[in-house]
């Protein structure tokens, strides 16, 4: 029998039950295509990310032995649409079947569905092997409930995968040390720089720059350093585990100015175009955990399997629990417009200055960096989600929908009502000095609600509460605030 494989530019899991044995049946196909860089205006390093990581697990499939057709963006033969590509080669091959991996976008899912309905031949759809959730669940674990809560979610990852469980009991007796992941880092300890894997993509960029892709922000063509292949991907993680771990959770959530990467992971574009599997990375840290059990805390480990374990496939389900009416959710009824330094980096306020060119120059930001300046602004401002939205899922290397889409609406955005997220994620000016050096050197004053050079997160953030105060006011999250902006009287700022 003679089959069509189609592998999409996120499903490079190499580790996948296809590669085990070389049919000669069987080819794969993969293709660089318009239809994926022109959804949403990406970031040229994250088109430069998937091309090459496409293009190095072609070359590893076909070392294997496997038979493989590549299209490259600019070949006159590519059709830049799937449905085309799958009609012309399953023709062209005269394939009996055609067999594709289940994609993790509603979007994909959707068009891979209409084609294998329009198509004459057999179709069969197989598991990615990537995640440790199925689809729906989270949403068998949460039947029948009102509130889906992370943690209770999470409990039930760590005891189903036995993960830092003893006698069904949690390791050191706590399931989560969050309260102990929240210092600044003024300097100490020394954080290592990330880890190299600079390479020189200049040829890849010519050729995305003569196929006009449209792009934003700014990239390093001889210096090109995120990880595209499975080396380098695990490359990344052991150096995580080796190097960073140790002090991961207890500056998860600090901010600075000299400090893009802090001892963050940089694993989620690995991750997220599967080249690493979830497993793996937690395995890895446990591993390393009890190597060194003497040096490194708990609190650290836990912190990191969290976020793995519990909010990344958390956030899967809430996904495919939730979509497609997920990305039309406006819970707040936020209008505006998001502000044209988004895309530019232009602002004299200091902590969006930082998040957004640090975005721009790496198509990175940290998480806090993502929540809680970013995103914080946006809320504030009353941004409409579908703008927060394309600007989250175009400015990551790692934005793709199933975890940009409920990370932006749902933990930052509050659009859906609070699914995610049991209250909205907003600050003043309080919390960015508190976890950061940012406010030090900016032009406003960070302590300062009214008047000149009154740092705009204040105004913004009692406005903010006093805008939505019919939503929050049932709350109980909100209560403290709520009352607080009773007693102080919106009058006062209104002046
Ligand atoms: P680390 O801080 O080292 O964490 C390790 C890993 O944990 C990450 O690689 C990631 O796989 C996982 N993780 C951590 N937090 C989350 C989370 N909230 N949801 C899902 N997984 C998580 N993550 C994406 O992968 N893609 C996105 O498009 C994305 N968009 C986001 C948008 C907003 C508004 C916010 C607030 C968060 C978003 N996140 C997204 C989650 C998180 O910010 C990134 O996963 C993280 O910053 C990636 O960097 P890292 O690999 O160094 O992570
Ligand atoms: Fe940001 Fe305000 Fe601090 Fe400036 S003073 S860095 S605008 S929080």
């Amino acid at each position: 029998m003679k089959k069509l494989r189609l592998i999409l530019g996120d499903q490079l899991n190499l580790q996948h039950p296809w590669f085990e044995e070389v049919d000669s049946g069987c080819t794969y196909i993969m293709a660089e295509m318009r239809q994926e860089t022109d959804y949403v205006t990406h970031h040229v390093q994250k088109v430069v990310a998937f091309f090459a990581s496409m293009r190095n697990f072609a070359t590893a499939l076909e070392e294997q032995g496997h038979e493989v057709i590549y299209l490259k963006i600019n070949d006159e033969d590519n059709p830049q649409d799937l449905k085309k590509l799958i009609q012309q080669y399953t023709d062209q091959l005269r394939s009996d079947k055609f067999e594709y991996l289940l994609p993790d976008e509603y979007r994909l899912d959707k068009q891979l569905r209409e084609i294998t309905e329009s198509l004459e031949i057999k179709s069969e759809c197989f598991d990615t092997h990537h995640f440790l959730t199925k689809r729906d669940t989270l949403e068998k674990f949460f039947e029948g409930k009102k509130q889906l809560v992370m943690e209770s979610f999470y409990r039930m990852m760590r005891k189903e995968y036995d993960i830092m469980m003893e006698d069904g009991e949690p390791e050191g007796g706590k399931w989560n040390y969050d309260q102990s992941n929240r210092k600044k880092w003024k300097g100490s300890p020394e954080i290592p720089s990330e880890y190299d894997t600079r390479k020189d993509i200049s040829d890849l960029l010519a050729e995305i720059e003569k196929a006009g892709i449209e792009t934003i922000g700014n990239i390093d063509a001889q210096a090109f350093n995120w990880p595209t292949s499975r080396k380098e991907s695990l490359e990344v993680l052991n150096y995580f585990a080796e190097n960073l771990l140790l002090h991961f959770g207890d500056y998860q959530d600090a901010l600075h100015t000299e400090q893009k990467f802090l001892f963050h992971s940089r694993v989620s574009f690995a991750l997220n175009s599967k080249m690493l599997s979830p497993k793996e990375v937690i395995d890895r840290v446990l591993e390393e955990f009890r190597r060194n059990e003497e040096e490194i805390d708990i609190s650290q480990v836990e912190g990191f399997v969290r976020q793995i374990l519990g909010w990344r496939e958390f956030m899967r389900g809430i996904y495919w629990r939730e979509m497609p009416d997920y990305q039309y959710t406006n819970a707040l009824d936020n209008q505006n417009k998001l502000p044209d330094f988004y895309w530019t980096g232009n602002t004299k306020m200091n902590c969006l200055s930082h998040a957004i060119n640090q975005s721009l120059d790496e198509a990175y930001a940290h998480h806090i960096q993502r929540l809680m300046i970013t995103g914080n602004y946006a809320l504030l401002t009353q941004t409409d989600p579908a703008e927060v939205d394309a600007w989250y899922l175009g400015v990551y290397i790692d934005a793709i929908e199933w975890v940009e889409i409920t990370n932006t609406r749902g933990m930052s955005q509050f659009a859906d009502g609070g699914l995610v997220a049991t209250k909205p994620y907003v600050s003043s000016a309080n919390y960015i000095n508190k976890m950061g050096n940012y406010c030090s050197g900016c032009s406003y004053d960070h302590k300062k609600k009214t008047g000149e050079n009154a740092c705009p997160f204040n105004a913004l953030y009692w406005n903010f509460l006093d805008a939505k105060k019919e939503v929050f006011k049932d709350n109980p999250r909100m209560g403290m605030m709520m009352s607080l902006l009773s007693k102080k009287g919106m009058k006062k700022w209104k002046k």
